[in-house]
């Protein structure tokens, strides 16, 4: 599942359609059959209106909120935004064929193609189907991010990380667990929970209110150095994380922990999980 670094590459992959006008939106047949049985697949609005408000519009921004992105668009009547997010596998290709998408799983697999004024055709693939798209006129309608923490770069989010890990809510959970909630800070997955918590020598299983302010202020700092290393590296690729111009990241090279059988120091790594999660750490390294 991409997290934040992968999103934010994907968001900042996307500039090049800034300023341009959706002519015409189609929907795969996935989506079509998911909505006659009731499921809402992929689009979350009713499809006539989500086609309706989209058709017509402006790209004016695109920005990112945890592990979502938001395209601000807009006409003469109406500024709105479209609402995305990548669930397990959604891939955004910029392309002026559709044919010039190539991979086969992904092309198979695309789910909404938004043409633009220029020619191009914006496709977003989805090969397991997990990712959602959905309109709000306001993003503070939207209750995620009314309850998301401040961005990682923010000026207040480590003292937002501190004070919220020590509320009643988090002091009996995981610490791997707390991590991976956005109330907490936005966009830490399975991944980067396991690197971030490698790094700060703690062990995923232990109890947040066990956990010093000093080490859980060291952890902050690890998890804001593996965004940054991953963003430095184009993200990870574990299976089906794109770019949007078909291109896989480098981070997965840097893993020590994660996917791994042994830790950088040579230990035997252990696996559980957390959270419906495997998580992978060392019982020596960490504590
Ligand atoms: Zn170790």
């Amino acid at each position: 599942m991409p997290e934040l670094p992968e999103v934010e590459l994907v968001k900042q992959e996307l500039a090049p359609v800034v300023n341009l006008t959706i002519t015409d939106v189609v929907l795969s047949n996935y989506i079509y059959k998911g909505h006659a049985a009731g499921k809402r697949t992929i689009v979350k609005d009713d499809l006539k209106s989500f086609i309706d408000i989209v058709t017509g519009k402006m790209i004016a921004h695109i920005g990112r909120r945890g592990k979502y992105l938001y395209f601000l668009i807009s006409d003469e009547f109406q500024t709105t935004h479209i609402v995305s997010h990548l669930g397990m596998s959604g891939a955004y290709f910029i392309v002026s064929d559709f044919d010039d998408i190539k991979e086969a799983n992904f092309k198979k697999h695309w789910q909404v193609i938004f043409t633009l004024n220029n020619g191009q055709k914006l496709v977003y693939s989805d090969i397991r189907r997990f990712g959602e798209m959905h309109t709000h006129d306001s993003l503070h309608d939207f209750p995620p991010f009314a309850r998301m923490a401040p961005e990682y770069t923010d000026e207040f989010s480590r003292t937002h990380f501190l004070q919220t890990l020590r509320s009643k809510k988090f002091a009996e959970k995981p610490v791997k667990a707390a991590i991976m909630d956005g109330e907490v800070i936005p966009g830490v997955g399975n991944i980067y929970a396991a690197e971030s918590l490698y790094l700060a020598h703690i062990l995923p299983t232990k109890k947040v209110k066990n956990i010093s302010d000093k080490r859980l202020s060291e952890l902050f700092e690890r998890i804001t150095e593996v965004f940054e290393l991953s963003l430095s590296r184009g993200g990870s690729t574990i299976s089906d994380y794109r770019s949007v111009t078909g291109g896989k990241g480098e981070m997965q090279h840097s893993f020590k922990v994660y996917q791994q059988d042994k830790c950088p120091l040579g230990h035997e790594l252990k696996t559980k999980v957390i959270n419906t999660r495997n998580t992978f750490y060392c019982t020596t390294c960490q504590r």
